[in-house]
């Protein structure tokens, strides 16, 4: 079981991963909204919300904490390297949405496969979403491989310098009963993400 159970989930209780002789790994989160202006990912039933929308919602309302960045100029490369750049960021979390039959649900975290770091921050993401939403299903971290789901947005990002880098699709946004108002996933992203 993790620590993050008994403790302040907002915070990793222990430093995960060595960065450079006997130093410590702490992640200075950014937060990239996924998909494009131009195409814009999934969508809510009643088309109120893509996935890009969404995301630029969430952004908007975590401005003030949680630097951001999005796809539309250089995509995830770019949104990362002016991240990493100028606001000292990390670790990146690209915030996708899930979507298959509405009728689906449940939240997953994606990282590249044998990323020990990434992977430790997604299992932490997802201990936190239990705690706050214990009925929810938690499909879990998918670790991917060349060619799967999500693997060249990763790719792109720790190319570009995040040590950290994760997809993630915390609810299916074509399932009404999935969906989680925007001013309320900010909250949770915030609580985990600052
Ligand atoms: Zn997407």
């Amino acid at each position: 079981m993790l620590d993050c159970f008994k403790k302040d989930y907002s915070k990793p209780s222990k430093d995960y991963g060595s960065h450079g002789e006997g130093e410590s790994f702490k992640p200075v989160w950014g937060y990239i909204v996924p998909h494009t202006e131009k195409a814009q990912g999934a969508e809510t039933p009643d088309n109120k919300f893509s996935e890009y929308k969404y995301g630029l919602g969430v952004a908007v309302k975590n401005a003030d904490s949680l630097p951001w960045d999005d796809r539309n100029d250089g995509g995830v490369s770019g949104a990362v390297k002016r991240l990493v750049n100028s606001k000292k960021v990390n670790a990146t979390f690209e915030d996708h949405k899930n979507a298959y039959n509405n009728k689906v649900g449940g939240a997953e975290i994606l990282c590249i496969k044998g990323d020990e770091l990434s992977k430790y921050y997604a299992e932490l993401i997802l201990a936190a979403y239990k705690l706050k939403y214990p009925n929810r299903n938690i499909r879990g971290v998918k670790e991917m491989r060349k060619g799967g789901r999500g693997y060249n947005n990763l790719k792109a990002a720790k190319a570009a310098g995040a040590d950290v880098a994760l997809l993630g699709e915390m609810f299916f946004i074509d399932n009404p009963g999935d969906f989680i108002p925007v001013n309320v996933y900010a909250d949770f992203i915030k609580e985990v993400l600052v």
